[in-house]
C-alpha cells in the first residue's frame, strides 16, 4: 500500500515511521520547509520525501493521504484528492487503525493540555502504565510506532478530529467550548461544535463521555444529538446524579455507587476553571479505579504546567504569574477569574477579534494598572480606558516587567495573561513566557 503524507511537521514525521514500520511505501511532501531535525528522521527512515513544492504524481498515485492538521480541507489538492475518491485522514485515524490500546481522548477549546498532563500524572500515581501525546508532545502515530503501553492520554485538538472515521476513545473529555478557530469552520459556531463532538462519534455504550454540563453550546447540542457512550458530566453550578460536582466548597466525583470526595482548597490549580479540569481529571480516575487516597494526594501536589497561570516568583511580595498561553479572551477570563488580590495586568499581542465587554466588571474589581505589551493595543485602550487609571504601552517584555515592578504594592499580583495571540513581538507563546519569567528573574 502506498500512503502520501501532507505536512513534514510532529504528525507527518510520526505518520511516516508508523507507515513504514507497517509496510506502506511512504511519500512526504511539504510545501513549506522541513525543519532539519525532522529531516535527520526522514533520511534515518528511509523514504522518499521533497520540501517546498508538492509533486503531484506521487500524491495523486497514493492509495490513502495523510494531512497535517494544519491544512484546511478546502485547499485544491485536497478537494481534488476526495473528488477522485482517495481517502484522506489525520493522522490520529491512521494512527488507530494500528492499536488496541484504549484512548482517553480530551478536547475542548481551553484546558486540554492542562487536564492531558493532569490525567496522566494521575495515572502515573496511581500505578496506571500509559503515554501522553497528540497535540502535546509526540504525536500519536509516535506513541503507536515507539511505545508500549496499557492506555494511551491523547490532547485532540479540532482540526484533528476533522479527519477522524474511525477512532474511537473508550473515555472521551469534552472541557468547553467557546467560539475559537471560526476561520476554518465558515465562521459557523455550530461547525466548531460539531467538529468538537466528533470525539464521541465512533464511542459505544462501553465507552464514557465527559463533558462540562455548565456549558450551554455543549449541554444544547447534546440534547439534539445524543451520544451513544455513558455520560459522566461535570459541574460546579449544579448537583449531578451521576457526575462531579460541587458542595460546600468539596468536589465530589459519584460514579454509581462510588463518591470521591476532596476539598477544593487542597487542589493544587486554584480558579474555578481548574476545578472544572479537576474534576473532569479525578472522574477518569476513578473510572480507572485508582486509590481515593491517591487521586487525592496527586491533586494537591499536581505542579501544573508551564505557561499555565504558572507562579514565577514572589519579589516584595508580589507574586509574578505567566499565563502566556492564554491567547483568548476566555483563558484570560478565568485567569482575573482567579487573581485573589490587586493585579497589574500585562495584556496584549494579536487581536483575534476579541471582544473585552466579558472582562470588564472583573477588571473593574481587580486590576490596578495594564500595561499594553503590543505592537497595536488601541482594542484594549478603547475597552479599559475608562475603568483603569494607570495604563502603559509597549513593545519590550523587559521594559513591561520592569514598569509591572514600580506599579505593584506588596501583596499584590502582576500577571502576564494577554488573551491574543504572541506573532506580533514573539516567535510563539513560549517563547513570550519565557520572556516573562527571564524579565522576572532579572528584577
Ligand atoms: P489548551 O491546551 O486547550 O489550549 P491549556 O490547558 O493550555 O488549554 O490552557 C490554555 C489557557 O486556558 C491557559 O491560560 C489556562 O489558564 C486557561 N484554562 C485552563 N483550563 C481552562 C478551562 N477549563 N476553562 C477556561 N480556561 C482554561
Amino acid at each position: 500500500k502506498k500512503i502520501a503524507i501532507l505536512g513534514g511537521g510532529e504528525s507527518g514525521i510520526g505518520t511516516a515511521i508508523l507507515a513504514k514500520k507497517n509496510g506502506y511505501e511512504v511519500f512526504l511532501s511539504d510545501k513549506g520547509k522541513i525543519k532539519d531535525k525532522y529531516k535527520e528522521v526522514l533520511k534515518h527512515i528511509e523514504i522518499e520525501w521533497e520540501d517546498e513544492q508538492h509533486t503531484d504524481s506521487k500524491i495523486f498515485d497514493a492509495d490513502v493521504v495523510m494531512k497535517s492538521p494544519g491544512i484546511p480541507d478546502t485547499v485544491a489538492m485536497i478537494v481534488e484528492l476526495r473528488k477522485k475518491g482517495i481517502p484522506v485522514v489525520s493522522e490520529i485515524e491512521f494512527a488507530s487503525w494500528f492499536s488496541e490500546v484504549p484512548v482517553i481522548g480530551i478536547t475542548g477549546s481551553n484546558g486540554k493540555t492542562t487536564v492531558t498532563n493532569l490525567v496522566q500524572y494521575l495515572l502515573k500515581e496511581g500505578g496506571v502504565d500509559s503515554g501522553m501525546g497528540g497535540n502535546v508532545g509526540n504525536s500519536y502515530a509516535k506513541l503507536v510506532a515507539e511505545e508500549i503501553h496499557d492506555w494511551f492520554v491523547l490532547e485532540l485538538s479540532s482540526f484533528q478530529l476533522d479527519g477522524i472515521d474511525k477512532f474511537r476513545p473508550h473515555i472521551a473529555i469534552l472541557t468547553n467550548i467557546t467560539p475559537d478557530h471560526l476561520d476554518r469552520y465558515d465562521y459557523k459556531l455550530e461547525n466548531y461544535i460539531e467538529s468538537k463532538f466528533r470525539i464521541t462519534k465512533n464511542q459505544t455504550e462501553e465507552d464514557y463521555f465527559i463533558y462540562d454540563a455548565d456549558d450551554k453550546n455543549i449541554t444544547d447540542w447534546l440534547a439534539k444529538h445524543p451520544v451513544r457512550s455513558q455520560e459522566l458530566p461535570f459541574s460546579i453550578e449544579k448537583k449531578l446524579e451521576n457526575g462531579a460536582y460541587l458542595e460546600n466548597e468539596n468536589i465530589i466525583v459519584k460514579i454509581n455507587n462510588t463518591k470521591f470526595t476532596m476539598p477544593t482548597s487542597e487542589l493544587a490549580l486554584q480558579g474555578k476553571h481548574n476545578a472544572k479540569n479537576a474534576m473532569a481529571a479525578a472522574t477518569v480516575a476513578q473510572l480507572l479505579r485508582i486509590r481515593k487516597q491517591t487521586i487525592r494526594e496527586s491533586m494537591a501536589n499536581f505542579q501544573g504546567v508551564e505557561h499555565r497561570l504558572e507562579k514565577v516568583l514572589k519579589i516584595n511580595n508580589v507574586l509574578y504569574i505567566n499565563d502566556s498561553k492564554a491567547t483568548n479572551v476566555n483563558a484570560t477570563f478565568y485567569a482575573l477569574e482567579s487573581m485573589e488580590s490587586e493585579t497589574v495586568w500585562i495584556v496584549g499581542g494579536v487581536d483575534k477579534g476579541n471582544v473585552y465587554d466579558d472582562l470588564l466588571p472583573l477588571v473593574n474589581e481587580k486590576v490596578k494598572a495594564i500595561i499594553c505589551l503590543g505592537v497595536d493595543n488601541d482594542k484594549i485602550v478603547n475597552a479599559f480606558g475608562n475603568i483603569v487609571e494607570t495604563m502603559v504601552e509597549t513593545t519590550s517584555m523587559k521594559d513591561a516587567v520592569q514598569i509591572a515592578y514600580r506599579l505593584a504594592d506588596k501583596g499584590d499580583n502582576v500577571l502576564l495573561s494577554p488573551a491574543c495571540a504572541s506573532f506580533d513581538l514573539f516567535e510563539n507563546y513560549e517563547d513570550r513566557g519565557r520572556q516573562f519569567k527571564e524579565a522576572v528573574r532579572n528584577l
